[in-house]
């Protein structure tokens, strides 16, 4: 779940910044008038106390809580808190209180400073907290990327290839969209993406359908429509 609720990002993830060690924003900044922060999953407290001063982790922090999930792949780290209302050594429920939103240590506001890195978090092995909690890594109201995820889309380019690939758009219920308009947060949304006509790996999950030519792509196309 998301640590806090009805948050707002005010700070994203990967931002080129001197002030940190790394020279980018490990974390994501998350801020709420509901100042409540629980624990994004289940896991044991590693950490849960106050570091005072400036420099290398965690000074900087404050008051702070450092999550190891159960699996111990991950360290999620809560900085900046008001309080804290865990102990070292703890297992708590995915959607425990940790404690509440604040503004100690080295911040400039109340927020929460929402991190993840590969364990042992001191090896500063950050991953995208983003795509941790399955949100969007953008400035504005929290927004989670599974609620918007789609199917299917097709792509191909301008010209006769439209007219097959439009067939297959009505027939998967898919958007359909110009390879050159496309982008990977668009194309991130689906499951599965056609790219008719050509053979450009528009994304991962591409699925190409090129005939050895225009009646056979066709053709190809109309199988799906009926396998589907
Ligand atoms: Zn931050």
């Amino acid at each position: 779940m998301l640590p806090l609720k009805s948050a707002r990002v005010t700070y994203v993830y990967g931002v080129k910044n001197g002030r940190y060690a790394k020279v980018y924003h490990t974390g994501i900044d998350l801020a709420s008038a509901e100042t409540s922060v629980y624990a994004a999953v289940s896991g044991t407290i590693l950490e849960a106390r106050y570091a005072p001063g400036n420099g290398a982790d965690p000074a900087g922090w404050g008051n702070y809580v450092i999550l190891r999930t159960l699996d111990h792949r991950y360290d999620i780290i809560n900085a900046h808190l008001a309080d804290v209302q865990v102990s070292q050594g703890l297992t708590v429920d995915e959607g425990t209180l940790l404690g509440k939103m604040g503004s100690t240590g080295n911040s400039t506001g109340p927020h929460l400073h929402f991190e993840v890195r590969k364990t042992p978090w001191i090896d500063r092995d950050d991953i995208d907290p983003a795509s941790f909690l399955g949100i969007y890594n953008r400035v504005g109201q929290v927004e989670k990327v599974s609620s918007t995820s789609i199917k299917n889309i097709v792509l191909c380019h301008p010209g006769p290839d439209e007219r097959a690939a439009g067939y297959l758009a009505d027939c998967l219920k898919a958007p359909i969209c110009y390879l050159a308009n496309t982008t990977q947060e668009l194309l991130h949304l689906a499951e599965r993406v056609y790219v008719i006509g050509s053979s450009e790996k528009a994304f991962a999950k591409t699925v190409n359908i090129v005939g050895a030519d225009r009646y056979d792509t066709c053709r190809k196309v109309l199988d799906i429509c009926q396998r589907e």
